[in-house]
């Protein structure tokens, strides 16, 4: 079985939901995790309360496949929900891994959905255990989970309040118990986190926006970095973590992961996303006549370049959008088969062109380069990789799915050799302070580190997700 993404994409890495106050609060998560799923398509859940008990359905897979009847929906019961889509960044991707995570306490059953990766989870975890905490799944969210069940606060906010400011890393997360929702980011931002309001006056939170835009909410502002929100019987209330400072924001979010109609950090992604492209083709022009996108994700820088460089912009690569989450190889093998089965290029548009790809990132180069000889056999004259973001040299560890150093392209190759490797006519690459003229607010309110190994925060060690349960995922 080949897994669906191709082999040298960055990964999507989880969305989150929360929805407070809506007679049909499931079914408005469910809406939303429609919306997120490009965030994880390895599993979802969904739990509600009715403020007597918590009611969780959740399993492996697509949304589609996860809650494929309206009965499941009626057993989740009562006016407040979360849910999460699932990429697997720390842990494995089985069943007991899929979130929220729902434990029984003293407070009572607790819920909880999280997107990001915490860098402190080893020591933290191996501190627990040694004082004899049994932990259900391999994930660095069940610490968080661990320390509110722990705490000796007296009220459970304030139980949260001193879990989140043990924990350091990435966290967007909502978090339910029977009487509250809960949303928090942490005191650096990493991944978006919005906060939006519905008709009738239910709150919603989201990873993105573009949630919002499904189910009727309105964008009302983003959940600030270091922010608790508390969603209550008493309505709605802000509260400060401890750490808040320097903003690292990942700036992947707008290369890579988001969707272009999301609105995150402050900023539509669609607009930052063309702005990439149009700085691209000041930083690197080229004689060509057509432009194409490496779909879906590089379609917007490259209508960007397109519109700055005045060359037209074309289908020159068709996605399949319908092959699940694994396909099966046929035994009689097929060369490039994993590439093939989601990319084929339109020979009218090709033949006898010379051809400028645009394409968001390069984490290994394995997929350009078959892409690179689709694209000649398909008849163009001349191909130019143009990548709407810097040279990738350092592994993520706040949530993103690298592979180590060691795999990653531009981490031992030049650019001259990388132009080699994909065997095309020209390579560029946007620079550092391109990236970051085209990002909104400061340069310094962003994470950074893959391009330039500057770690906003410090982390225990090289955090590996195969450190509790087994390497379980095949090379990609
Ligand atoms: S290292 Fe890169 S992918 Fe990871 S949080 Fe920072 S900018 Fe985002």
């Amino acid at each position: 079985m080949i897994p669906q993404s191709a082999p040298d994409e960055p990964r999507e890495f989880c969305g989150v939901i929360g929805v407070h106050g809506h007679p049909e609060a499931a079914e408005m998560a469910y809406l939303s995790l429609y919306a997120l799923q490009h965030r994880g398509q390895e599993g979802c859940g969904i739990v509600s309360s009715d403020g007597i008990r918590l009611y969780k359905h959740l399993g492996q897979g697509l949304v589609n496949d996860v809650f494929h009847a309206p009965e499941i929906l009626r057993t989740l019961k009562g006016g407040q929900a979360i849910g999460h889509n699932r990429y697997s960044t720390t842990g494995s991707d089985q069943l007991i891994n899929i979130q929220p995570i729902v434990v029984n306490s003293k407070e009572g059953p607790l819920a909880l959905g999280h997107n990001g990766n915490l860098v402190n989870y080893r020591s933290l975890r191996e501190r627990l255990q040694s004082e004899g905490a049994i932990f259900q799944t391999s994930t660095d969210s069940e610490i968080i989970l661990h320390l509110i069940a722990r705490s000796r606060c007296g009220r459970f906010t304030e139980c949260v309040k001193e879990a989140l400011n043990a924990v350091r890393g990435a966290y967007s997360l909502v978090l339910l118990s029977r009487e509250c929702l809960i949303a928090a980011r942490d005191p650096g931002g990493f991944r978006p986190l919005a906060l939006g309001r519905l008709e009738g006056g239910a709150w919603a939170v989201a990873s993105e926006t573009c949630a919002f835009d499904l189910i009727g909410a309105e964008y009302v502002r983003d959940v600030e970095p270091g922010e608790m929100i508390v969603f209550d019987e008493y309505g709605m209330r802000s509260e400060k973590l401890e750490g808040a400072g320097r903003r690292s924001s990942c700036i992947f979010e707008f290369i890579y992961f988001s969707r272009p109609d999301s609105r995150i950090f402050g900023e539509c992604v669609d607009k930052t996303r063309r702005k990439f492209g149009k700085r691209l083709v000041e930083e690197h022009p080229v004689d060509a006549d057509i432009v194409i996108s490496v779909p879906d994700s590089s379609n917007t820088a490259a209508l960007g370049f397109a519109r700055r460089s005045g060359l037209k912009f074309e289908l020159g690569l068709i996605r399949n959008h319908y092959i699940g989450r694994t396909f099966i190889q046929p035994q009689q093998s097929i060369r490039n088969f994993g590439v093939k089965v989601k990319f084929n290029p339109v020979e009218g548009v090709l033949k006898g062109r010379r051809v400028v790809v645009v394409e968001d990132s390069i984490v290994r180069g394995t997929t350009l380069r078959t892409l690179t000889q689709f694209i000649r056999k398909a008849g163009a004259t001349e191909v130019h990789i143009r990548v709407s973001s810097p040279p990738i040299l350092h592994p993520c560890y706040y949530g993103m799915d690298f592979p180590t150093r060691e795999e990653l392209i531009a981490s031992n190759r030049s650019v001259e050799e990388i132009r080699e490797f994909l065997q095309v006519d020209s390579l560029g690459y946007l620079s550092r302070e391109g990236m970051l003229a085209s990002v909104p607010g400061e340069g310094g309110d962003y994470c950074t580190a893959c391009f330039d190994g500057n770690y906003p925060v410090p982390f225990d060690d090289p955090v590996e997700k195969i450190h509790f349960d087994g390497p379980l995922r095949e090379a990609r």
